[in-house]
């Protein structure tokens, strides 16, 4: 089995991410484990007066939901650990987002872990298990699709949607996400939110979406086009939320490397400014 890219899958700030996940995974298991027990002992006198077997039976099956249940979290564990697509990475993400998100913020709540901290463990792993399923797309089949806080806030210029009126002048991150899309010919759209975020979506139609938003947007987002995959990078934001925020560019630059095919990084255009290039 292949391993995913080092430059996206070692850094040591999914680390914290994922202890958080999957600290929360083993509490939600010992919770699980112990409701299983609760609803098979409380009805035991019951059932024993019905039929002496019905408690074997029902503890046979609530052994086999367990067994069932840390298998997958077992997968899951080891597919996120090891950053290899052991099997089904794609079913896995599946269950992360629509079982595993919502479970792990009622069981973070019970821990003391706050929102945003579960929703960057959900975006790490979710990333985790895009890169374990070694996707490859062309240009024209992958999305930029950028929240519209990234733009500075006295710009003049509408870029939602599409970004063609941006006059790459500088004062905001727009500027290098336009030459990047330029450079690899990727579709490059700003949303305002959701809506505009899933109509854009549904227009293009991607087959991929590297997407950059704070925890909160990139969650649902993620949630929202879900099998569609979507790798997540989060803004960061020195002037407060929704302000100016920005992203760096680095990382979005080693995320199209990561999911464009080999012929989209050797057919790049050459820059004139480059060394040696001609006038
Ligand atoms: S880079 Fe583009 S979007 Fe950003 S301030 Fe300049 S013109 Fe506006």
């Amino acid at each position: 089995m292949d391993e995913p890219p080092k430059i996206l899958n070692g850094g040591n700030s999914i680390r914290p991410q994922k202890r958080i996940f999957l600290g929360l995974l083993a509490v939600t298991c010992v919770l699980f484990t112990a409701i299983l027990a609760v609803l098979w002992y409380v009805p035991y006198v019951g059932l024993s007066n019905l039929s002496p077997r019905l408690p074997l039976i029902l503890g046979v099956f609530f052994l086999a939901l367990l067994v069932l249940v840390f298998m997958l979290v077992a997968m899951l564990g080891f597919t996120v650990v090891l950053g290899r697509d052991l099997f089904f990475s794609k079913r896995l993400r599946g269950v992360v987002i629509k079982l595993l998100l919502p479970l792990m913020s009622g069981v973070g709540k019970l821990c003391g872990v706050s929102k945003d901290q579960v929703r960057r463990s959900f975006i790490a792993i979710n990333n985790q298990l895009v890169l374990a399923q070694h996707l490859k797309t062309t240009p024209d089949k992958l999305l930029l699709l950028m929240p519209h806080c990234l733009q500075f806030h006295e710009c003049q210029f509408r870029i939602t949607g599409s970004v063609v009126h941006c006059k790459k002048c500088g004062k905001c991150p727009i500027k290098g996400l336009v030459e990047l899309s330029e450079k690899y010919g990727v579709g490059l759209a700003v949303a305002t939110g959701g809506t505009l975020a899933r109509r854009i979506v549904v227009e293009r139609r991607p087959k991929m979406i590297i997407a950059v938003a704070c925890e909160r947007d990139l969650s649902s987002g993620i949630q929202d086009s879900y099998p569609l995959p979507v790798f997540g990078i989060l803004n960061s934001r020195p002037n407060g939320p929704c302000y100016d925020t920005l992203v760096n560019l680095e990382r979005v630059e080693e995320a199209l490397q990561t999911f464009l095919v080999a012929s989209a990084l050797t057919d790049l255009p050459i820059k004139n400014d480059s060394p040696g290039a001609e006038a």
